[in-house]
Protein backbone atom coordinates (compact mmCIF):
# COMPACT_ATOMS: atom_id res chain seq x y z
CA UNK A 1 0.00 0.00 0.00
CA UNK A 2 2.07 2.96 -1.33
CA UNK A 3 1.61 6.44 -0.44
CA UNK A 4 -0.01 7.65 -3.32
CA UNK A 5 -3.11 4.55 -3.28
CA UNK A 6 -4.47 6.49 0.00
CA UNK A 7 -8.01 7.85 -1.21
CA UNK A 8 -10.01 11.11 -0.78
CA UNK A 9 -7.03 12.62 1.65
CA UNK A 10 -4.90 14.84 -0.83
CA UNK A 11 -4.69 17.75 1.63
CA UNK A 12 -2.84 15.23 3.73
CA UNK A 13 -1.10 13.45 1.09
CA UNK A 14 0.11 16.10 -0.50
CA UNK A 15 1.97 17.36 2.57
CA UNK A 16 3.88 13.81 3.08
CA UNK A 17 4.72 13.76 -0.34
CA UNK A 18 5.98 17.12 -0.84
CA UNK A 19 8.11 16.70 2.55
CA UNK A 20 9.46 13.38 1.12
CA UNK A 21 9.97 15.28 -2.77
CA UNK A 22 12.20 17.76 -1.33
CA UNK A 23 14.05 14.60 0.74
CA UNK A 24 13.70 16.55 4.10
CA UNK A 25 11.43 15.32 6.57
CA UNK A 26 10.65 16.87 9.53
CA UNK A 27 12.19 14.27 12.16
CA UNK A 28 8.25 14.21 14.20
CA UNK A 29 4.93 13.99 12.18
CA UNK A 30 1.31 13.79 13.96
CA UNK A 31 -1.52 12.62 11.59
CA UNK A 32 -4.37 13.77 13.33
CA UNK A 33 -8.40 13.66 12.07
CA UNK A 34 -11.08 11.57 12.52
CA UNK A 35 -10.95 7.21 13.56
CA UNK A 36 -10.99 5.45 10.32
CA UNK A 37 -10.05 7.71 7.52
CA UNK A 38 -6.76 6.42 6.48
CA UNK A 39 -4.08 7.98 8.92
CA UNK A 40 -2.73 4.23 9.85
CA UNK A 41 -2.61 3.36 6.27
CA UNK A 42 -0.96 6.76 4.86
CA UNK A 43 1.92 6.05 8.19
CA UNK A 44 2.49 2.56 6.79
CA UNK A 45 3.07 4.01 3.03
CA UNK A 46 5.05 7.18 4.61
CA UNK A 47 7.21 4.50 6.33
CA UNK A 48 7.54 2.74 2.88
CA UNK A 49 8.82 5.68 1.37
CA UNK A 50 11.51 5.99 4.09
CA UNK A 51 13.14 2.64 3.78
CA UNK A 52 12.45 1.37 0.27
CA UNK A 53 15.38 1.08 -1.32
CA UNK A 54 14.03 -0.11 -4.66
CA UNK A 55 11.53 3.77 -4.64
CA UNK A 56 14.16 6.18 -2.35
CA UNK A 57 11.66 8.65 -0.89
CA UNK A 58 8.61 7.39 -3.01
CA UNK A 59 8.01 3.87 -1.08
CA UNK A 60 7.10 1.05 -4.51
CA UNK A 61 4.52 -0.74 -1.81
CA UNK A 62 5.78 -4.15 -3.17
CA UNK A 63 9.42 -4.90 -2.96
CA UNK A 64 10.67 -6.86 0.34
CA UNK A 65 11.22 -4.10 2.42
CA UNK A 66 7.75 -2.43 1.72
CA UNK A 67 6.21 -5.59 2.38
CA UNK A 68 7.73 -6.22 5.88
CA UNK A 69 6.30 -2.48 6.83
CA UNK A 70 2.94 -3.77 5.42
CA UNK A 71 3.09 -7.17 7.51
CA UNK A 72 4.67 -5.20 10.30
CA UNK A 73 7.86 -7.05 10.62
CA UNK A 74 10.73 -4.44 9.24
CA UNK A 75 13.94 -4.21 11.75
CA UNK A 76 13.67 -0.43 11.14
CA UNK A 77 10.18 0.43 11.38
CA UNK A 78 8.80 0.09 15.35
CA UNK A 79 5.02 0.55 15.96
CA UNK A 80 3.71 1.00 19.60
CA UNK A 81 0.31 0.82 20.53
CA UNK A 82 -1.27 0.28 23.83
CA UNK A 83 -1.01 -3.98 25.18
CA UNK A 84 -4.91 -4.06 25.05
CA UNK A 85 -4.78 -2.62 21.88
CA UNK A 86 -1.59 -5.32 20.69
CA UNK A 87 -4.03 -7.99 22.42
CA UNK A 88 -7.22 -6.70 20.45
CA UNK A 89 -5.73 -6.68 17.42
CA UNK A 90 -4.12 -10.05 17.68
CA UNK A 91 -0.52 -9.04 17.71
CA UNK A 92 -0.01 -10.25 21.42
CA UNK A 93 -1.82 -12.82 23.42
CA UNK A 94 -3.33 -11.96 26.32
CA UNK A 95 -0.73 -14.42 28.15
CA UNK A 96 2.31 -12.45 27.03
CA UNK A 97 1.77 -10.00 29.87
CA UNK A 98 1.95 -10.83 33.18
CA UNK A 99 -0.54 -8.35 34.22
CA UNK A 100 -3.53 -6.97 32.69
CA UNK A 101 -2.63 -5.74 29.25
CA UNK A 102 -2.73 -1.75 29.87
CA UNK A 103 -4.61 0.92 27.72
CA UNK A 104 -2.08 3.20 28.06
CA UNK A 105 1.31 4.02 25.99
CA UNK A 106 3.26 3.69 29.64
CA UNK A 107 6.87 5.21 30.25
CA UNK A 108 8.28 1.57 29.64
CA UNK A 109 7.50 1.36 26.28
CA UNK A 110 8.76 5.04 25.70
CA UNK A 111 11.58 4.11 27.49
CA UNK A 112 12.61 0.74 25.35
CA UNK A 113 11.95 2.76 22.00
CA UNK A 114 14.30 5.06 23.34
CA UNK A 115 17.03 2.54 24.01
CA UNK A 116 16.32 1.09 20.63
CA UNK A 117 16.79 4.36 18.88
CA UNK A 118 20.15 5.34 19.92
CA UNK A 119 21.46 2.35 17.75
CA UNK A 120 21.69 2.99 14.09
CA UNK A 121 19.51 1.98 11.28
CA UNK A 122 20.01 -1.89 10.65
CA UNK A 123 19.10 -1.69 7.00
CA UNK A 124 17.39 1.20 6.05
CA UNK A 125 18.79 4.95 5.59
CA UNK A 126 15.77 5.89 8.24
CA UNK A 127 14.72 4.61 11.37
CA UNK A 128 10.57 4.93 11.40
CA UNK A 129 8.53 4.57 14.37
CA UNK A 130 4.49 4.51 14.41
CA UNK A 131 2.51 5.62 17.41
CA UNK A 132 -0.68 4.38 17.16
CA UNK A 133 -3.16 6.20 19.27
CA UNK A 134 -1.23 8.37 20.45
CA UNK A 135 -2.98 10.10 22.50
CA UNK A 136 -3.11 6.79 25.01
CA UNK A 137 0.29 7.59 26.17
CA UNK A 138 -0.41 8.92 29.47
CA UNK A 139 1.52 11.97 31.14
CA UNK A 140 4.63 10.28 32.07
CA UNK A 141 5.23 8.20 28.66
CA UNK A 142 4.76 12.00 27.16
CA UNK A 143 6.84 13.43 29.11
CA UNK A 144 9.62 10.89 28.69
CA UNK A 145 8.97 11.16 24.60
CA UNK A 146 9.32 15.02 24.88
CA UNK A 147 13.01 14.56 25.52
CA UNK A 148 13.33 12.35 22.21
CA UNK A 149 11.32 15.27 20.04
CA UNK A 150 13.58 17.85 21.77
CA UNK A 151 16.68 15.73 20.36
CA UNK A 152 15.91 13.33 18.00
CA UNK A 153 18.11 10.82 16.94
CA UNK A 154 20.14 10.75 13.27
CA UNK A 155 18.07 9.35 10.73
CA UNK A 156 15.00 8.90 12.73
CA UNK A 157 11.42 10.24 12.09
CA UNK A 158 8.33 9.88 14.22
CA UNK A 159 4.95 9.69 13.08
CA UNK A 160 2.13 10.41 16.15
CA UNK A 161 -1.22 8.78 15.30
CA UNK A 162 -4.45 10.54 16.74
CA UNK A 163 -8.03 11.00 16.69
CA UNK A 164 -8.08 13.08 19.78
CA UNK A 165 -4.32 14.84 19.20
CA UNK A 166 -5.81 17.73 21.95
CA UNK A 167 -5.35 14.87 24.53
CA UNK A 168 -1.31 15.26 23.85
CA UNK A 169 1.09 17.83 25.45
CA UNK A 170 0.91 21.23 23.45
CA UNK A 171 4.85 21.08 23.64
CA UNK A 172 4.63 17.72 21.92
CA UNK A 173 2.14 19.11 19.13
CA UNK A 174 4.07 21.94 18.35
CA UNK A 175 7.43 19.89 17.64
CA UNK A 176 5.18 17.74 15.06
CA UNK A 177 4.77 18.92 11.79
CA UNK A 178 1.49 18.42 11.02
CA UNK A 179 -1.02 15.81 8.55
CA UNK A 180 -4.78 16.70 8.46
CA UNK A 181 -7.38 14.12 7.43
CA UNK A 182 -10.55 14.62 6.70
CA UNK A 183 -13.92 12.66 7.27
CA UNK A 184 -13.84 10.19 4.26
CA UNK A 185 -16.95 11.04 1.52
CA UNK A 186 -19.76 8.77 1.55
CA UNK A 187 -19.68 7.92 -1.80
CA UNK A 188 -16.23 6.10 -1.43
CA UNK A 189 -17.73 4.67 2.24
CA UNK A 190 -20.28 3.36 0.32
CA UNK A 191 -18.58 1.89 -2.68
CA UNK A 192 -16.29 0.24 0.08
CA UNK A 193 -19.09 -1.10 1.83
CA UNK A 194 -20.53 -2.92 -0.67
CA UNK A 195 -17.22 -4.54 -1.66
CA UNK A 196 -16.76 -5.74 1.06
CA UNK A 197 -20.76 -6.72 2.01
CA UNK A 198 -22.06 -9.57 3.57
CA UNK A 199 -25.26 -10.45 2.28
CA UNK A 200 -28.06 -8.48 2.99
CA UNK A 201 -26.47 -5.03 2.37
CA UNK A 202 -29.21 -3.57 -0.01
CA UNK A 203 -27.86 -0.03 -1.83
CA UNK A 204 -30.84 1.71 0.61
CA UNK A 205 -28.95 0.26 4.09
CA UNK A 206 -25.43 0.80 2.40
CA UNK A 207 -26.08 4.26 1.42
CA UNK A 208 -27.69 5.09 5.19
CA UNK A 209 -24.68 3.43 6.61
CA UNK A 210 -22.20 5.22 4.46
CA UNK A 211 -24.18 8.41 5.85
CA UNK A 212 -24.46 7.59 9.39
CA UNK A 213 -20.75 6.52 9.12
CA UNK A 214 -19.99 10.55 9.19
CA UNK A 215 -17.00 9.71 7.27
CA UNK A 216 -15.09 7.26 8.90
CA UNK A 217 -15.09 3.76 6.60
CA UNK A 218 -13.79 1.67 10.22
CA UNK A 219 -16.68 2.97 11.86
CA UNK A 220 -18.70 2.36 8.89
CA UNK A 221 -17.23 -1.53 8.57
CA UNK A 222 -18.03 -1.98 12.30
CA UNK A 223 -21.54 -1.21 12.52
CA UNK A 224 -23.77 -4.13 11.83
CA UNK A 225 -26.57 -3.69 9.82
CA UNK A 226 -29.04 -5.46 11.87
CA UNK A 227 -28.54 -2.83 14.64
CA UNK A 228 -29.72 -0.47 11.75
CA UNK A 229 -31.79 -2.16 11.45
CA UNK A 230 -33.38 -1.20 14.72
CA UNK A 231 -32.88 2.32 13.80
CA UNK A 232 -36.29 3.99 13.51
CA UNK A 233 -37.07 1.74 16.96
CA UNK A 234 -34.37 3.36 18.60
CA UNK A 235 -35.13 6.84 17.67
CA UNK A 236 -39.14 6.32 18.09
CA UNK A 237 -38.49 4.82 21.77
CA UNK A 238 -36.79 7.60 22.44
CA UNK A 239 -39.23 10.16 21.16
CA UNK A 240 -41.64 8.39 23.35
CA UNK A 241 -39.32 9.35 27.00
CA UNK A 242 -40.36 12.08 29.06
CA UNK A 243 -39.25 13.63 32.21
CA UNK A 244 -42.40 12.19 34.41
CA UNK A 245 -41.61 8.01 33.24
CA UNK A 246 -38.05 7.40 35.03
CA UNK A 247 -38.94 4.08 34.13
CA UNK A 248 -39.10 4.08 30.72
CA UNK A 249 -35.64 5.45 29.89
CA UNK A 250 -34.22 2.94 32.54
CA UNK A 251 -35.54 0.34 30.01
CA UNK A 252 -34.48 1.68 26.77
CA UNK A 253 -31.05 2.06 28.88
CA UNK A 254 -31.13 -1.75 28.73
CA UNK A 255 -32.46 -2.34 25.57
CA UNK A 256 -29.87 -0.10 24.29
CA UNK A 257 -27.01 -1.53 26.69
CA UNK A 258 -27.18 -5.40 25.55
CA UNK A 259 -24.09 -4.99 24.67
CA UNK A 260 -21.54 -2.51 23.51
CA UNK A 261 -21.76 -3.07 19.94
CA UNK A 262 -25.65 -2.34 20.09
CA UNK A 263 -25.05 0.17 22.62
CA UNK A 264 -22.61 1.85 19.92
CA UNK A 265 -24.63 1.43 17.35
CA UNK A 266 -27.60 3.07 19.37
CA UNK A 267 -25.40 6.14 19.92
CA UNK A 268 -24.80 6.46 16.53
CA UNK A 269 -28.27 6.43 15.61
CA UNK A 270 -29.27 9.13 18.21
CA UNK A 271 -26.54 11.41 17.08
CA UNK A 272 -27.67 11.61 13.47
CA UNK A 273 -31.56 11.88 14.97
CA UNK A 274 -30.21 15.03 17.11
CA UNK A 275 -28.47 16.50 14.01
CA UNK A 276 -32.04 15.83 11.92
CA UNK A 277 -33.72 17.45 14.72
CA UNK A 278 -31.56 20.20 14.81
CA UNK A 279 -31.80 21.01 10.98
CA UNK A 280 -35.48 20.28 11.47
CA UNK A 281 -35.57 23.58 13.84
CA UNK A 282 -34.04 25.69 11.29
CA UNK A 283 -36.46 24.39 8.57
CA UNK A 284 -33.60 22.75 6.64
CA UNK A 285 -35.54 20.03 4.81
CA UNK A 286 -32.50 17.61 3.96
CA UNK A 287 -32.46 14.98 7.09
CA UNK A 288 -30.54 11.45 6.99
CA UNK A 289 -34.04 9.92 8.20
CA UNK A 290 -35.67 11.52 5.63
CA UNK A 291 -38.52 9.05 6.13
CA UNK A 292 -38.74 10.11 9.71
CA UNK A 293 -39.22 13.92 8.90
CA UNK A 294 -42.64 13.95 10.27
CA UNK A 295 -41.32 12.78 13.68
CA UNK A 296 -38.21 15.28 13.38
CA UNK A 297 -40.25 18.12 13.15
CA UNK A 298 -42.59 17.39 16.16
CA UNK A 299 -39.16 16.84 18.23
CA UNK A 300 -38.19 19.94 16.99
CA UNK A 301 -40.88 21.73 18.25
CA UNK A 302 -40.81 19.79 21.55
CA UNK A 303 -37.07 20.93 22.65
CA UNK A 304 -35.41 23.92 22.51
CA UNK A 305 -32.03 24.29 21.10
CA UNK A 306 -29.83 24.86 24.13
CA UNK A 307 -31.85 21.59 25.11
CA UNK A 308 -30.89 19.60 22.25
CA UNK A 309 -27.33 20.98 22.17
CA UNK A 310 -26.93 20.04 25.77
CA UNK A 311 -28.73 16.23 25.20
CA UNK A 312 -26.19 15.57 22.61
CA UNK A 313 -22.81 16.81 24.53
CA UNK A 314 -24.53 14.30 26.94
CA UNK A 315 -24.71 11.77 24.10
CA UNK A 316 -20.91 12.65 22.90
CA UNK A 317 -20.17 11.86 26.96
CA UNK A 318 -21.69 8.66 27.16
CA UNK A 319 -20.06 7.53 23.90
CA UNK A 320 -16.54 8.35 24.83
CA UNK A 321 -16.70 6.45 28.11
CA UNK A 322 -18.46 3.20 26.36
CA UNK A 323 -15.63 3.57 23.32
CA UNK A 324 -13.12 3.47 26.14
CA UNK A 325 -15.05 1.44 28.57
CA UNK A 326 -15.27 3.62 31.61
CA UNK A 327 -17.32 1.07 33.37
CA UNK A 328 -20.80 -0.52 32.86
CA UNK A 329 -22.73 0.42 29.46
CA UNK A 330 -25.88 -0.16 31.04
CA UNK A 331 -24.78 2.35 33.90
CA UNK A 332 -23.60 4.71 31.41
CA UNK A 333 -26.83 4.97 29.53
CA UNK A 334 -28.92 5.31 32.60
CA UNK A 335 -26.90 8.11 33.72
CA UNK A 336 -27.02 9.64 30.62
CA UNK A 337 -30.92 9.63 30.51
CA UNK A 338 -31.21 10.78 33.78
CA UNK A 339 -29.38 13.99 33.06
CA UNK A 340 -31.27 14.35 29.54
CA UNK A 341 -34.56 14.35 31.36
CA UNK A 342 -33.86 15.67 35.28
CA UNK A 343 -31.45 18.84 34.51
ZN1 LIG B 1 9.61 -0.73 -1.91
Amino acid sequence: MALSEVHSQEHAISALTAALGKKQVHHAWLFHGPEGVGKELAATGFAQALVCLKQPWVGCGSCADCTRVARRNHPDVTWVMPEAEQVERGLSGRSDFTNTPSRDIRIEQVRALQERLSFRALEAPHKVVLFVTAHAMNQPAQNALLKTLEEPPRDTILVLISSQPDKLLPTIRSRCAKAAFGPLPASFIEMKLKAAAKKGLDDALAHQIAVMSAGSLSRALALDPKSFAQRKETIEAFEKLTPEDASAWLSLAEVMGEDRGSAEAAIDVLQIWFRDVALAQVGAEALVNSDLSQLATQAAARVSPARLQRRAGLLEEAKNAITQRNGSVRLQLERMFVEMFTA
